[in-house]
């Protein structure tokens, strides 16, 4: 099919919540894509930070088909050789000790409110229940999710929306402190907010909120789906720091573009969900975790974020020059391969999107002026040498 064939019957048949480019990709590898003309594009998207190892990594193709080949769905009411191994490998390499899997982040943060509720309840702390979040953060489009989300837009025309969900300012202390208490159930917060504007905290903020969470009982959730999975060049963001968490949720990258999410916590926390109390049909089924684990193990076995850490300082260092020649670029910040660029006042990121999809590059926007760069953590400095001189151009065609 043409792409003009795909995008017609699409803008026909499928549902409008997303405002699409007029682009219908039909092939990946790597860093590459190419639409359904056959024109080829670099990806600076990776699915939106999903696609961590690059399009059709052999590794996990390799993983799908032969489990394809020999069970790709039972149910948890049985144990299950790939989602047993992943689990035993993300405990390995993160503070947990128990991982629940389930399809998608919003899904996996719903289980995160679900759990850190329910342990309270455990334990007969009557009316801790509310969860605080952060202002510009994304959490999700579940109706629980959307309402822990901390953007008016993405609640307009839901309501009434779950109770006992509020909100304070990102990487701000003491408004947390005057904020928790008693009440308090939960703390949910993004390492790195991405959708928010990739907006790094200050040093000592992850500590202190675990600080103030120790302080009034309460846990603290990191919703990690989109700086999980290598994307900072450790696993976990919150790797970096000298601080756990008690609840991690990842999706994005666990599956390189399978559809998977996972919960992991402690030992004690996870006893508040024994059998009956949370399930989902298809979490960590054979197909989703074989590929997940392939997943993994390639991050580890191909040395994937020594090399994020290598292409992220050079990539920084480049757009550095490109700040210092477009008058419209405000800000360059990241951290591994999770990059924003903010423009200007007066300026959107999107027209940025659509000029860089002409020349070739695929980019996307966090919020409204940050233009966001998340590759596949394995793309090369000459994949990155491509683009820069490509932003320059879009960015000095932008400035009026
Ligand atoms: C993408 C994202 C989600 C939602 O994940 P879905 O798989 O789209 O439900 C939640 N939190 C963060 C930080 C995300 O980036």
């Amino acid at each position: 099919m043409k792409s003009s064939e795909i995008i017609n019957i699409g803008q026909q048949h499928v549902m409008g919540t997303y405002a699409r480019f007029p682009l219908a990709l039909v092939k990946g590898k790597g860093s590459r894509v190419w639409d359904a003309d056959g024109k080829e594009y670099i990806d600076f998207v990776a699915g939106i930070a999903t696609t961590n190892l690059g399009h059709c990594h052999p590794a996990v193709t390799e993983a799908i088909k032969k489990q394809a080949e020999t069970l790709l769905h039972v149910s948890n009411l049985y144990h299950i050789e790939p989602q047993v191994k992943l689990a035993e490998w993300l405990t390995e390499h993160s503070f947990a000790e128990r991982a629940f899997f389930c399809n998608s982040g919003a899904e996996a943060n719903e289980g995160a409110i679900k759990l850190a509720r329910k342990y309270h309840s455990d334990k007969g702390r009557i009316g801790k229940y509310k969860i605080i979040a952060a202002g510009g953060s994304f959490h999700g489009r579940t109706l629980a999710t959307l309402t822990a989300t901390g953007q008016d837009k993405v609640k307009a025309g839901f309501s009434p929306l779950p109770e006992g969900f509020s909100h304070v300012p990102y990487d701000d202390l003491e408004a947390l402190e005057e904020h928790i208490g008693e009440d308090t159930a939960a703390v949910i917060l993004e390492p790195i907010q991405g959708e928010g504007g990739i907006r790094i905290p200050s040093p000592g903020y992850m500590a202190g909120v675990r600080d103030l969470c120790d302080k009034n009982g309460a846990l603290l959730i990191l919703d990690e789906i989109q700086t999980g999975m290598g994307r900072t060049g450790k696993l976990l963001a919150h790797q970096w720091e000298e601080m756990t968490p008690d609840i991690v949720t990842m999706a994005k990258g666990l599956g390189n573009g399978v559809p998977i999410g996972a919960l992991l916590t402690t030992e004690e926390v996870a006893s508040s969900f024994g059998p009956g109390s949370h399930a989902t049909t298809f979490g960590g089924n054979p197909l989703c975790a074989a590929a997940a684990l392939a997943t993994v193990r390639t991050l580890e076995a191909e040395g994937v974020m020594e090399h994020c850490l290598a292409v992220s300082k050079y990539f920084l260092k480049r757009l550095e020059e490109v700040k210092k020649a477009s008058p419209i670029v405000k800000d360059v910040r990241g951290k591994g391969l999770l990059i924003g660029v903010e423009l200007e006042e007066g300026y959107l990121a999107i027209d940025a999107v659509k000029k860089l999809i002409e020349k070739g590059f695929l980019t996307v926007i966090a919020g409204e002026r940050v233009h966001r760069l998340v590759p596949a953590l394995n793309i090369t400095e000459e994949e990155v040498d491509r683009l820069i001189p490509a932003l320059e151009e879009t960015y000095s065609s932008m400035h009026k």
